[in-house]
């Protein structure tokens, strides 16, 4: 019995001590608009899925602002997104 409750302790002892890796990824880019660099910065796995591409990008990055995606899928900056959506 003695044994056993060893093994549990080192197993708990283990798992405080993995900390979750969430490596994260800037993609950046210019506003093929006004030039104006912008960046969103996705986890790796978010970031591979993007670029397998086999799930939409509303799926891949939900976690993130639709501001976010939309530079992501077409390319312009949030402010140019702010002056054309009003506009259209
Ligand atoms: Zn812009």
């Amino acid at each position: 019995m003695k044994s056993k409750c060893d093994i549990i302790n080192l197993s708990n002892e283990r798992e405080v001590d993995v900390m979750p890796k969430m490596f994260k990824v800037s993609i950046e880019g210019e506003c093929v608009f006004c030039g104006r660099s912008w960046e969103v910065t996705v986890t790796e796995k978010e970031y591979d899925d993007l670029r397998i591409g086999d799930i939409l990008i509303q799926e891949a990055l939900s976690d993130h602002t639709p501001e976010e995606r939309e530079c992501l899928i077409s390319g312009l900056c949030e402010r140019c997104q702010k002056k054309f959506f009003k506009e259209f």
